[in-house]
């Protein structure tokens, strides 16, 4: 029997138990065995150093999170052997309805209202339609496309941006860094859905900010290596952004003295647009390792010298 290492820190039984259901012909293991014997599949998140090492025979490695940036730069991964990255439909239906709430709650001046009711001030804003307003959406991956998908079919006016051209239904799409500038311009949302790579690192900086239109929203449901912060909190500050909505951050969890915490502009969730589900996310797993079984290439396989 082929073992499967569920080396997830968090729902490790919950995880195997789902694994022994879907793959009942492979020995499912939650600990590092000491006989020496192959180990041919590691489920990791964040694996703790030397994990990946210790593992005899190793053919490929299953990615608990989308991002694989933290796999990449830990060089943990021995050479040759291939990381599946997670995308499943779990995955996409929560960043979907992550962005989608943080976009119609700006939007439809949600919070602005929540904060007038403490002063009990019946104050109506200009309230828009939706096609009134432009929505840029970094990324047209795995998250960025249904998410651009779905804003366009509750009406936003939606541009995608990614590095090589993909179609999306109903959104205008842009590929390739020369085409960043008019992608963003005069947005009135800013969606981050880039992966973290030495190309996306402090992308979204005070230039492009200052390309969006006055008063504009941004929400990051990627990672926070593309945003410049102090750039971010500068054009908030002043009025170019109304407000901002981040899920990730340079450093998580975030410090307790980072002045995103204090502010009324800013919601911090604690990186939770798009967690795994062990019922969605197994299923996929499972299929990665069959599909390797029948020698054949997994979906999402990691491309390293992309870096996502
Ligand atoms: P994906 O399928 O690999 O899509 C990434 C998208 O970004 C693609 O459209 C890609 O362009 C584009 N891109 C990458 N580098 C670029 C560059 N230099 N210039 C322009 N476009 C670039 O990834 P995904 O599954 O959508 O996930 C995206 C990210 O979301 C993950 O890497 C992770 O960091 C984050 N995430 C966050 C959470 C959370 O809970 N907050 C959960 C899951 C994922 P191409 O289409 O041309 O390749």
């Amino acid at each position: 029997m082929k073992r499967v290492l569920v080396a997830a820190r968090a729902d490790a039984d919950a995880f195997a138990a789902e694994f022994r259901v879907a793959l009942p012909d492979h020995e499912i293991i939650t600990n590092v065995p000491d006989d020496g014997l192959p180990v041919p599949y590691a489920v990791v998140g964040r694996p703790l150093p030397g994990l990946l090492a210790a593992l005899p025979g190793l053919e490929l490695v299953l990615s608990l999170n989308a991002g694989v940036e933290h796999l990449i730069a830990s060089g943990e991964v021995p050479a040759g052997v291939p990381i599946v990255r997670m995308v499943d439909p779990g995955l996409v239906d929560g960043m979907v309805e992550w962005v989608a709430a943080q976009v119609l709650a700006w939007h439809r001046n949600l919070i602005a209202y929540r904060r007038k009711q403490d002063a009990r001030a019946w104050e109506p804003a200009a309230e828009k339609l939706a096609h009134e307003r432009i929505v840029t959406v970094l990324g047209a991956g795995a998250l960025g496309g249904p998410v651009a998908a779905m804003l366009a079919t509750i009406g936003f006016t939606v541009r995608a941006w990614s590095r090589t051209p993909r179609a999306v239904p109903g959104v205008a799409t842009f590929a390739g860094r020369e085409t960043l500038a008019e992608a963003v311009s005069g947005a009135d949302v800013l969606v981050n859905l880039l992966p973290a790579t030495a190309d996306t690192v402090d992308l979204i900086d005070r230039a492009l900010l200052d390309r969006l239109a006055r008063g504009a929203f941004v929400v990051n449901g990627g990672r926070g290596t593309a945003i410049v912060d102090k750039d971010l909190i500068a054009a908030l500050d002043d009025g170019q952004l109304s407000g901002a909505a981040l899920d990730v951050f340079h450093t998580e969890p975030l410090p307790a003295d980072d002045p995103y915490w204090l502010r009324e502009d800013v919601l911090v969730s604690p990186h939770v647009a798009a967690p795994t589900h062990v019922s969605t996310a197994v299923g996929v797993m499972a299929d990665s390792v069959r599909r390797w079984e029948r020698s054949e290439t997994p979906p999402n396989v990691v491309d390293l010298d992309r870096g996502y």
